[in-house]
């Protein structure tokens, strides 16, 4: 009998100019679904997809050729969450940010990380509202940490180094990540981990 288990993973175009998927994905990702299944649209620009769990490496190659980016659902670091980059790839870092995507994207965390990235002072990617957000500012990087969107008691991320260099850039952020999976409690978010050990002891 063949085995029918699936496995829910995310997907979406990978990060470029806006939050686009083309013909050729769309029709990838189509060849796994069932007339009447349903494509979810999560709030970190993904898509969740259920696929055979038992094909899911060579699947995911083939999402991978057409083009799609693939994440884990659960409990680790999203895809980052961008802004459109609508005054340009390099002007607004978009190779940085793909870089730092790839270096956190998929982390184990104790629950959901939200990190955001966004090309200049206007904050399309919403930064500020994210667990971990950046802003570009002219050719470095301001890194804000314990924003919170959800909830009556919202709040904007607090300012936690600024005029960094991308490498500065991503190696804060990876030991932030790293210090949060390892002494964050189970299912405790990162705004309540911020409160809990103080944003000036996020790096250690
Ligand atoms: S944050 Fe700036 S670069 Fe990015 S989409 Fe908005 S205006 Fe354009």
């Amino acid at each position: 009998m063949e085995n029918s288990e699936k496995i829910k993973i995310a997907i979406n175009g990978g990060i470029g100019f806006g939050s686009k998927l083309n013909a050729k994905q769309l029709a990838t990702i189509s060849n796994y679904m069932d007339e009447k299944e349903e494509l979810e649209l999560n709030t970190f620009q993904q898509l969740y997809v259920e696929i055979p769990t038992a094909k899911q490496e060579e699947i995911i190659e083939e999402f991978t050729q057409a083009g799609l980016a693939c994440y884990p659902v659960g409990n680790f670091v999203k895809s980052l969450r961008t802004c459109n980059f609508c005054k340009g790839e390099e002007a607004e870092g978009m190779p940085m940010a793909k870089e730092l995507n790839r270096r956190i994207a998929g982390r184990p965390v104790p629950i959901t990380l939200k990190a955001a990235y966004t090309g200049c002072a206007l904050g399309c990617g919403e930064p500020m509202l994210s667990d971990i957000g950046v802003m570009k500012n002219r050719d470095r990087y301001n890194l804000y940490v314990g924003g919170k969107a959800k909830g009556k008691d919202a709040k904007v991320g607090s300012l936690l180094l600024e005029n960094l260099s991308p490498e500065e850039l991503y190696e804060v952020v990876e030991k932030i990540i790293a210090g949060y999976a390892a002494t964050g409690k189970k299912r405790e978010t990162f705004y309540k981990y911020t409160k809990r050990i103080g944003i000036p002891h996020l790096m250690g």
